[in-house]
């Protein structure tokens, strides 16, 4: 298939200069295609943004959710969106993907609202979509619509982009603060600038990378990073969450190093956000009980 395809022919390189031609061809002619089925899919309901719950690891109750973008095709089934948004970056349809998630985070955040006022709602944005002023003008118009909702709003930002210049980044993320959302560092630990990225952007909250968090109960390097995180973050006002918590163990290692809140398997896969209110009625079943 044209993803797939795509993807592959990127990955073949070679040094060769007539192949090289056929390939960028090629590639464009990929990208083409999978624009056009973005487009197509985008106006028959294929794409659907899947909700994980975050939980405080006090007391492992819900206190927001993160949207994570899934393309249903019928044919090719779920297609994930580290493949999905690799093939169109750069291209049209990654502006109609970004519109999408933001709009459909906000009809969300309506429902989220009415089971519990503090619940909040993370979606991811590439640092590109956070630059680009339709993003500001969009989050800008929904604040003032949308006032209270916007600050149940979280934007998670991938760390392990490289931020080129990071005094224009930062006064972008301040230009977005007014609007009343919040700011998250995703995949933390991964970018070879950590630490100044925690120190000088205006974020609320750090996601610790899986990686520093998978057998965490037996890696002491991994459970010595996360500590020193934690007390860095805390000395800085930030809150800490970890991702991919896959068992018992790793959560109560998290727990015990004072890590805010986790996400992962173990707790709840993500689920289509279709799903959210009977999600929502049996996990308060489930805690009475
Ligand atoms: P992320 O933001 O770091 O999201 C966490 C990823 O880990 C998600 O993969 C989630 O399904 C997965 N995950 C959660 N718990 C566990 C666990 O216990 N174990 C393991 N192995 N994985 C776990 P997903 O949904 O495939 O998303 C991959 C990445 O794609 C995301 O990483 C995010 O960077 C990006 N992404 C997803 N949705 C969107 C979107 O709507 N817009 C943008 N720009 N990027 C998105
Ligand atoms: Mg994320
Ligand atoms: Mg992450
Ligand atoms: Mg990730």
């Amino acid at each position: 298939n044209a993803i797939e395809a795509c993807i592959h022919v990127k990955h073949e390189g070679g040094n060769n200069l007539h192949i090289y031609d056929d390939e960028a061809v090629l590639l464009r002619r990929k990208k083409r295609e999978i624009v056009d089925q973005v487009i197509f899919g985008l106006e028959n309901h294929q794409f659907e943004l899947y909700l994980q719950p975050k939980y405080d690891l006090k007391n492992l109750v819900v206190i927001g959710f993160e949207a994570l973008i899934r393309w249903i095709d019928p044919e090719r089934g779920i297609i994930s969106p580290a493949i999905l948004l690799d093939a169109i970056a750069g291209t049209e349809a990654e502006r109609l993907i970004d519109e999408f998630v933001l709009e459909e985070a906000l009809t969300i955040l309506k429902g989220l609202h009415k089971l519990n006022r503090t619940l909040s709602l993370s979606i991811n944005v590439s640092p590109a979509q956070l630059m680009s002023p339709w993003f500001a003008a969009q989050v800008e118009l929904y604040y003032t619509k949308y006032p209270i909702l916007m600050e149940h709003l979280r934007l998670e930002i991938l760390e392990s982009d490289t931020f080129k210049n990071l005094d224009v980044f930062k006064s972008h993320l301040e230009n977005l603060k007014q609007f009343g959302v919040t700011l998250s560092l995703d995949d933390f630990g991964t970018g070879f600038a950590s630490l100044t990225h925690l120190l000088m952007l205006p974020i609320n909250e750090v996601k610790i990378d899986r990686s520093f968090v998978t057998s965490i109960d037996t890696n002491e390097i991994n459970q010595m990073i996360v500590k020193h995180v934690v007390e860095l973050a805390e000395k800085l006002n930030i809150s800490t969450v970890v991702e991919g918590i896959e068992n018992q163990k790793e959560l109560a290692t998290v727990q015990n190093l004072g890590v805010h809140a986790a996400q992962g398997y173990f707790l709840t896969r993500p689920f289509p956000s279709s799903k959210l209110k009977d999600w929502w009625a049996e996990q308060l079943l489930n805690s009475v009980l």
